[in-house]
């Protein structure tokens, strides 16, 4: 058990979740690290979050898009620290490609990992959330699920739901002391990202230039932690991509 405010981050062996890790072990928090498989990226994420904030950070692998896998997991933490004050639901896939040619695999695939997870995983969560009369929940949406992407109608259709998610819990559980928001980022630089033709891309931006998973972590940590009086919010942070 620990006397220190707990946060779960799913999918935080890589990437922005694993910023988003890092940030809220700054922010003081012990932080828990979930991952689906890469074990020595969830291990590397560990070891740089020990050395540089001092915290004790927990890997624990399980699948989000797994509704048995996620209650264990969420069962396990609760043995181990007794409480959960921050969950980002952040774990996520791409299977892209024009509707026309997508199959009922890479549909499923993206929509179980990308929203049914966060049933999966939220549900147990809120409940004890709700016993603690406190929490905050960020879910990871995106610029495709707020105007949609040629190519992306599975991960544009989890990413839509996940901010019909926010705003109905957030209205849900406000009285019980719960907030949640959802970030949608633009384009960061991540192996989600890797193979875009990222010149071409960056034309289209503001700001010219790709956002860096920091970005994301810092206002992931502005809305978990600091932002008393919003929910069911989704913020942009896209460089201006879209206004
Ligand atoms: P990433 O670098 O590909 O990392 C994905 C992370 O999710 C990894 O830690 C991976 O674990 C984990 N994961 C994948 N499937 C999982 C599952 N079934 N169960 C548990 N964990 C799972 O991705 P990212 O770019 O950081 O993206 C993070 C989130 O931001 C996603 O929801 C994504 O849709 C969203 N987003 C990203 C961008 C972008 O430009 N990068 C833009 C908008 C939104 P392993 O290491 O074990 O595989």
């Amino acid at each position: 058990m620990t006397e220190k405010k707990v946060a779960l981050v799913t999918g935080a062996s890589r990437g922005i979740g694993k910023a988003c890790a890092l940030e809220l072990a700054k922010a003081g928090y012990d932080v828990i690290v979930n991952y689906a498989g890469n074990e020595d990226a969830a291990n590397n994420t560990v070891k740089e979050i020990k050395e540089k904030t001092g915290t004790n950070p927990y890997a624990i692998k399980f699948d989000v898009s797994n509704k048995e896998a996620a209650e264990n997991g969420i069962k396990e933490i609760i043995e181990k620290y007794g409480r959960i004050d921050v969950l980002v639901n952040n774990a996520g896939i791409t299977r892209d490609g024009l509707f026309i040619r997508m199959t009922q695999e890479a549909w499923e695939s993206v929509i179980n990992t990308n929203l049914s997870s966060a049933y999966y995983v939220t549900h147990p969560v809120a409940k004890i959330m709700i016993k603690q009369r406190s929490g905050s929940i960020v879910n990871m949406s995106s610029i495709a699920g707020v105007y949609g992407n040629a190519g992306q109608a599975n991960y544009s259709a989890a990413k839509a739901g996940l901010i019909g998610f926010t705003k109905s819990l957030a209205k849900e559980l406000a009285s019980r002391g719960i907030r949640v928001n959802a970030v949608a980022p633009g384009f960061i630089q991540t192996d989600m990202t890797k193979d875009l033709n990222t010149e071409k891309i960056i034309e289209f931006i503001p700001l010219k230039k790709l956002g860096l998973p920091e970005d994301i972590a810092k206002t992931v940590k502005f809305l978990a932690v600091d932002a008393d009086y919003i929910t069911g919010q989704v913020l942009g942070v896209d460089g201006g991509l879209v206004i």
